[in-house]
């Protein structure tokens, strides 16, 4: 028969701490960090009240092409710069513009 070994130093098992799961992204945060200038373009009259109020001066009109009311529709093309401030959705006689922060 072979005697019971003596007792060895007891080992703790490390304790592992589980990191608590992360909140959920706002929906805010989930969106790309420009704003965004959504234009109703087929609305728009080609008055250049918003290219004027723009105050980083980033919208023109698109002389390229024509919306269905045979205007030259307002554009942003340099949505790097907007600052998100709404002054063009304000202005904006026909509702056209829509800026999301
Ligand atoms: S939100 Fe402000 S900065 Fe951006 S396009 Fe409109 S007026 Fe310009
Ligand atoms: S203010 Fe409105 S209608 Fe006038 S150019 Fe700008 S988007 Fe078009």
């Amino acid at each position: 028969m072979v005697p019971p070994s003596p007792p060895g130093p007891t080992l703790t098992p490390p304790v592992v701490q589980a990191s608590p799961p992360s909140p959920p992204a706002s929906p805010d945060r989930q969106r790309s960090a420009l704003p965004e200038v959504i234009f109703a373009e087929n609305l728009c009259k080609g008055c250049e009240l918003c290219i004027t109020v723009c105050p980083t001066k980033i919208l023109k009109l698109d002389t390229s092409r024509v919306n269905i009311r045979g205007y030259n529709p307002a554009i942003v093309y340099n949505l790097a710069e907007c600052s998100g401030c709404g002054s063009c959705a304000k202005i904006c006689p026909d509702s056209v513009i829509t800026v999301r922060r």
